[in-house]
């Protein structure tokens, strides 16, 4: 498997902030070694872009139907290597290898969708040029140049894969940071890329922590894909405004499910339950807080809990809820946890790791929680579901949308225009009704977030224009000496500019009767 190939040998967690030349990654099971690898220097991070600049100028000439064949390369290319990318991903992130083929589904259908739709984004678009009938105007789209992408250790495979990809739909190259925890990941993204046969330094990783995350927004890229937090999220906006880089942010959320007292509440309580805990509730769209109406609060609290209670959580290969990824991650949880108790919450089930030596925290429900509590108001990025009791549907509206974040949201009820009619009242890029997280899988449907959560989009066609800029192109077809309101400028220019304004403001055959009079009649005016 990958990390076998650079692997070295050694202990101890790796270094948040890896100014070090070599980055250890370890196993979140067992904490034993995955690999070594070495760092890429600051100033060999520009060098890279530059390399991959080079080779992007030829692949940005090619017509997009041909990058688009050699794209396709990319499906057979993760066939090949199907287990050692779910092997690598189990490795780095501790997650049940269910989870792991999830990823690499998520990826391959966001693939296919592009490969059927992608070369649209470039045929010309014709708009209509107004008044300006003489004129003829279309939009065409084209490369931005090399994209520098930034992913997280959560979903590592996807979360490098889908923005690479997608960039190089749209014509770019790629150099990817992926986070030091799952670098191994991240560098499988070469590998296909390699495998597909696309041109060599065409996508690049650098690895590294922070400091190299940094170096590649520095790097004269031609806009950041950021995936991660809001904290570094607005450091890397801050590095980028230096030199008026783009970038996209995939940050945080905090999102909301509603259950209404109408709702299924047998499959409520499996999609929350499923939506709360998987990948140990480290999933940017996990859901952090579900509000519940009264009439049925204690009810769905019971199927929550029969549901929680068949959950296995460990280190072995037989679990639903797997280790915390990172130690970090781990204790800032356990510290969210205890201010909410320490704030009145109740725990209702779970609240401790599984055996104080792992890092494997037990499927925790909450109830009885301070409004003011932490765990209700920032991101918490773990296995804990916070039910809070709501006299109706209106308070829990209120209550979801009181968050900055806006990532997405969930509503169960079996009256699904009702359902839609909330959907559209909640503060969030995305809304599902009676279902979880899934419109992350849907490749047809753009991704991203509001206010904490970020800004730009991802997946769908949308994903594809943020790869790319317009080029708007008008072209005369009259081909007259002059067009009426160049110089020189004369009563007859003024007569004919001050009649099309009126004509203009007035519409229709009352405005052509404004601006023909005013052209006849208007002089000196
Ligand atoms: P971080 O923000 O800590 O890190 C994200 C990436 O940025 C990592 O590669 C990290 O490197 C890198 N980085 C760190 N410092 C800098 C810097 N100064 N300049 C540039 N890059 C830097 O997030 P996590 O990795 O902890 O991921 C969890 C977060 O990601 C959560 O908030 C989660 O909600 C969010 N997320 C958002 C998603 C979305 O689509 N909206 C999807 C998934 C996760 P390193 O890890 O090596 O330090």
């Amino acid at each position: 498997m990958t990390p076998g190939r650079r692997s070295g040998a050694g202990g101890g967690w790796p270094r948040r902030d890896a100014d070090s030349e070599v980055i250890r990654v370890l196993r979140p099971s067992d904490g034993t070694l995955v690999g070594e690898l070495a760092v890429t220097p600051a100033h060999e991070v520009s060098q890279r872009v530059a390399r991959t600049r080079s080779v992007q100028v030829g692949w940005a000439s090619l017509p997009a139907k041909d990058r688009e064949r050699r794209l396709r390369g990319l499906l057979k290319a993760i066939a090949d290597r199907i287990q050692e990318i779910e092997d690598t991903i189990v490795a780095e992130t501790g997650k049940p290898r269910v989870e792991a083929t999830l990823e690499i589904m998520t990826v391959v259908e966001q693939l296919r969708y592009q490969l059927k739709r992608a070369s649209s984004v470039f045929k010309p678009r014709r708009v209509s040029t107004g008044w300006m009938i003489w004129k003829k105007a279309f939009i065409q789209r084209e490369p931005l140049g090399v994209i520098g992408v930034i992913s997280p250790w959560n979903y590592p495979f996807i979360l490098s894969m889908n923005p690479t990809m997608t960039a190089l739909f749209g014509g770019n190259g790629v150099v990817l940071k992926p986070s030091e925890f799952t670098p191994y990941s991240g560098l499988l993204v070469e590998d296909l890329a390699r495998d597909a046969g696309l041109p060599d330094g065409l996508v690049q990783v650098v690895i590294g922590g922070g400091a190299t995350g940094e170096a590649l927004v520095r790097s004269g890229v031609d806009k950041v894909f950021f995936t991660g937090g809001p904290r570094t999220g607005r450091f890397v906006l801050a590095a980028a405004a230096e030199t008026l880089t783009p970038v996209v942010l995939e940050l945080g959320g905090k999102d909301p499910a509603i259950v209404l007292e109408d709702a299924d509440l047998a499959r409520a309580a499996r999609g929350v339950v499923w939506g709360a805990f998987l990948n140990a509730g480290q999933t940017c769209i996990s859901l952090e807080r579900v509000y519940v109406v009264d009439e049925i609060y204690d009810a769905f609290l019971r199927e929550v809990l029969t549901q929680v209670r068949k959950l296995r959580a460990g280190s072995t290969r037989d679990v639903e809820v797997g280790p915390m990824t990172t130690p970090a991650q781990l204790s800032w949880v356990e510290s969210q946890l205890a201010e909410a108790v320490e704030r009145g919450a109740i725990v209702v089930a779970g609240g401790s790791r599984t055996d104080p030596a792992s890092n494997v925290l037990e499927p925790t429900v909450l109830t009885e929680l301070d409004p003011e509590s932490s765990i209700l108001r920032e991101e918490t990025f773990g296995p804990i579901l916070p039910l809070v009791r709501v006299k109706d549907g209106e308070e829990a509206l209120h209550r979801a949308n009181e968050v900055p974040f806006g990532l997405s949201a969930s509503v169960w009820t079996r009256d699904r225009s009702r359902g839609i009619a909330m959907a559209q009242r909640l503060r969030a890029g995305a809304v599902s009704v009676n279902d979880a997280l899934m419109h992350f899988g849907i490749p047809s449907l753009p991704f991203g977030g509001m206010g904490e959560s970020g800004f730009g989009r991802t997946n769908g066609m949308e994903g594809l224009e943020e790869m790319t800029r317009t080029r708007s192109i008008v072209v005369d077809r009259l081909g007259l000496e002059r067009e009426p309101w160049w110089f020189p400028y004369s009563p007859s220019t003024r007569r004919m500019m001050k009649g099309t304004l009126l004509a203009r403001l007035n519409g229709g055959l009352k405005g052509l009767w404004a601006g023909v009079n005013h052209m006849l009649r208007g002089k000196g005016r």
